[in-house]
């Protein structure tokens, strides 16, 4: 395990520092492989700052944001289905499902993917979009027309796939959908690697990055 991740799971014997942010109850977890692991997609400097600074400021703002409320003593996701569409709890939502959503964005990927979903998951997309290429050009096209900052989601709907897109931190748990993969859409995800070209870093993520097996695990019913 890279020893900077790991270090943000060991508690310190240190004091803290006046500033630092709330042990807990939320945590960061380690990035599931090496910060160079996805490169050349996606470059280890991307992943140190995507990781170390977005990832973990949505969970030290979420910290801060629970302490002394009934939300500290919740799961991430009650958190988010909690506080989702109430305007006073606005801020407690966003930072909860950029938590949510980037915990489940690095579960989406893995280096050496295999190119082929298992039989069980390519069933249901054959049954839903035709054809695995067809899947890829939907999320393809749904990523480049993303307005402004953003996920794309492979979202299981009943007895169907579906590509849905959700601006800032919109997450498909709010709307009864269940996820089975994600990409971020941000610009943070992939300015530094490929500026403004954001089909290129979905291209190469559809391309050799999407962890098949984890969508698969994510489906409720198995297609008979
Ligand atoms: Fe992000």
């Amino acid at each position: 395990m890279n020893s900077q991740f790991q270090s943000a799971i060991v508690p310190s014997r240190a004091p803290p520092a006046a500033t630092a942010a709330p042990a807990g109850p939320f945590l960061l977890a380690p990035l599931p492989y090496p910060e160079d692991a996805l490169e050349p997609v996606i470059s280890a400097r991307t992943l140190q700052l995507h990781h170390g600074k977005h990832h973990r400021g949505y969970v030290d703002t979420l910290n801060k944001l629970v302490a002394d409320t009934p939300f500290a003593a919740m799961s991430l996701e009650q958190v988010v289905l909690a506080t989702a569409g109430q305007p006073k709890h606005a801020d407690v939502f966003h930072n909860a499902a950029q938590a949510w959503n980037h915990g489940f964005y690095w579960q989406s990927m893995k280096p050496k993917a295999d190119a082929a979903p298992p039989q069980k998951l390519e069933s249901w997309i054959i049954a839903s979009f035709g054809s695995v290429k067809a899947l890829k050009e939907e999320l393809a096209a749904a990523a480049t027309s993303e307005f402004g900052s953003g996920w794309i989601w492979l979202v299981q709907d009943g007895d169907r796939l579906r590509v849905l897109k959700t601006d800032n931190a919109g997450n498909p748990l709010t709307m009864a959908l269940r996820p089975l993969l994600t990409i971020d859409v941000w610009e943070h995800a992939y300015y530094l690697d490929v500026q403004n070209r954001r089909a290129e870093y979905v291209s190469g993520i559809l391309g050799s990055l999407l962890d098949w097996n984890f969508a698969s695990g994510n489906l409720q019913h198995p297609r008979i």
